[in-house]
């Protein structure tokens, strides 16, 4: 039994004979072991027609030696190919030169935008920064609250509007664009040198949602705009993925749930169509369950 895809990959070579260049039959079982291995990983469809013509096409032609093992060579084409696409080497914080830096989450409702803004804050306060969080998510009255817990247990502070409570801060602090834009002023005013924005999702794409975000993206123009993807989205996260990057222009992309059965192939669905980097990975409910993404991690756990 061969378990891992390289090992599944090295053995399509087994019975190759005599020498030259490796044919398109050579090939035929190695290229179908490749397509279902990432169809199994959940990369979309299209990705995975993209990426396996790709990597056909630098194994065609490759000189079968005694010295060069035919196999490893095709393990080595998807592993380069696997961490390129996920976007070479790991994508660092663009932080601002006068600070405070500005980070603004965005994604689907449910993906983990407010589990991540409180994780992000506590690894950056780890780091020496001295993080705000605020909260716009104000179509979730729970989200504020939500953020607010998630603050105490991280250290952070958190900005927030006070949703259902009559005053007069409520009032000037209904409208998230305008939370966002006094949260960033506050950061400001009291020397944070990072803010982290979290704004409302909806279950699916939707226009009012994504004008909002837009409207929250050109109020407080954000060094990064960082797009919360549950890695279990599967086939879908390549239309969710679409419509953020059109409706956001989002910078960079965290990778949510990676803790469950999930095996990233979103990750890899992401970053083909939008050509933007993962930058962090979430991977459980405690604050600390948390990684910066390394590219090349993500290819050997797509090739295991
Ligand atoms: P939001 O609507 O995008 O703000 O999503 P939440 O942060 O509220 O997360 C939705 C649910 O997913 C909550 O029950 C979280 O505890 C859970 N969650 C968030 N991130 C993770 C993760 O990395 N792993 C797991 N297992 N659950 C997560």
């Amino acid at each position: 039994m061969f378990n891992s895809l390289s090992d599944r990959l090295t053995a399509t070579f087994k019975n190759l004979r005599g020498k030259g260049r490796l044919t398109e039959a050579d090939i035929d079982g190695t290229v179908r072991e490749i397509r279902r291995a990432l169809l199994d990983a959940d990369v979309a469809v299209p990705v995975v027609r993209s990426f396996v013509s790709h990597v056909k096409e630098r194994a065609l032609g490759l000189e079968v030696s005694q010295a060069l093992n035919p196999g490893q060579q095709v393990v080595k084409i998807v592993n380069d190919q696997l961490v390129e696409i996920l976007g070479g080497q790991t994508r660092r914080l663009n932080l601002a030169k006068n600070p405070p830096t500005v980070i603004m989450l965005a994604g689907l409702q449910g993906a983990g935008k407010t589990t991540l803004a409180g994780k992000l804050a506590k690894y950056l306060k780890s780091e020496g920064h001295t993080p705000l969080l605020v909260a716009c998510d104000l179509q979730r009255p729970n989200a504020v609250k939500q953020l607010q817990i998630n603050g105490e247990r991280a250290g952070v502070p958190v900005y927030a509007p006070h949703p259902g409570v009559s005053s007069e801060f409520d009032e000037v602090t209904g409208d998230p664009v305008v939370v966002a834009r006094n949260g960033v002023s506050e950061a400001r005013q009291k020397q944070h040198d990072v803010v982290i924005v979290d704004t409302a999702g909806r279950l699916g794409v939707d226009a009012e949602m994504m004008e909002q975000a837009a409207n929250i993206r050109s109020a407080i123009n954000p060094h990064e705009v960082l797009f919360v993807i549950d890695a279990m989205i599967g086939q879908d996260a390549v239309n969710t993925a679409q419509a953020f990057n059109e409706g956001v222009d989002f910078t960079g992309v965290v990778l949510s749930k990676l803790d469950g059965d999930a095996r990233g192939g979103a990750a890899l669905s992401v970053t083909h169509v939008t050509g933007k980097p993962v930058m962090y990975a979430s991977t459980g409910e405690t604050l600390d369950d948390f990684e910066v993404f390394h590219p090349d991690r993500m290819a050997s756990r797509i090739l295991e």
